[in-house]
């Protein structure tokens, strides 16, 4: 049997050990990167979900985001999930912020509101069988606007919560909080078909 692939977890701040949990669950290696040495042995990366501006911040401070850019662009698979989607997208509503900018969306922050800042809902993803994906929408984001490689994966109230472009996929809620792992299991698949790097 092939070796597990080693698939990173962006671990700065967030929900780091649910996503480790969820890519060993899916028969990968999981491993926290926070440096570039730590980027260089992935086969596949995680953006987990807490507090854009903080990852973006620690990004740049261990000089990661060009590094992360050009791996991005040489076609390393990635999950980024609410702050990860974030942060992997090209433009963000109001203040700005350090972002990978790789994703072609624009993005809201909380666009859900604050009052309502936290709810769960299942949600119909393109491309995940076997019924809906139980997703937490913890003041989560959406995608206000995407550009032409952008496929919308899934919509809530109409607004896209779930985007694909090539080998980056995107959620604006969390899928690894309730135990969900297909998009852990999708990013997987994106590993293999790329086949050894
Ligand atoms: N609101 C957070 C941000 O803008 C994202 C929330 C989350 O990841 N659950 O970074």
């Amino acid at each position: 049997m092939a070796d597990a692939p080693r698939v990173g977890v962006l671990a700065y701040q967030g929900d780091v050990r649910e996503h480790l949990a969820a890519l060993e669950a899916v028969g990968a290696s999981p491993v926290e990167v926070r440096t570039l040495a730590e980027l260089d042995g992935v086969e596949g990366l995680v953006v987990p979900g807490g507090e854009s501006t903080v990852i973006g911040k620690l990004a740049d401070r261990y000089g990661l985001l060009e590094p992360l850019r050009e791996r991005v662009a040489a076609g390393l698979p990635v999950l980024g999930t609410c702050a990860g989607m974030i942060f992997l997208a090209r433009e963000v509503e109001g203040p700005p912020q350090d972002l990978l900018g790789v994703l072609d969306v624009r993005v809201r922050r909380n666009a859900f509101g604050r009052q309502v800042a936290s709810f769960e809902a299942e949600v119909e993803v393109k491309g995940v069988d076997g019924g809906p994906v139980s997703g937490a929408f913890i003041r989560a984001p959406w995608v206000a606007e995407a550009g032409p490689e952008v496929e919308v994966l899934a919509e809530v109230d109409g607004k896209v919560v779930a985007v694909r472009q090539g080998s980056l996929l995107a959620t604006a809620f969390h899928p690894e909080l309730s135990g969900e792992v297909r998009l852990h299991r999708w990013l997987l698949d994106l590993v293999a078909e790329r086949g050894p790097s």
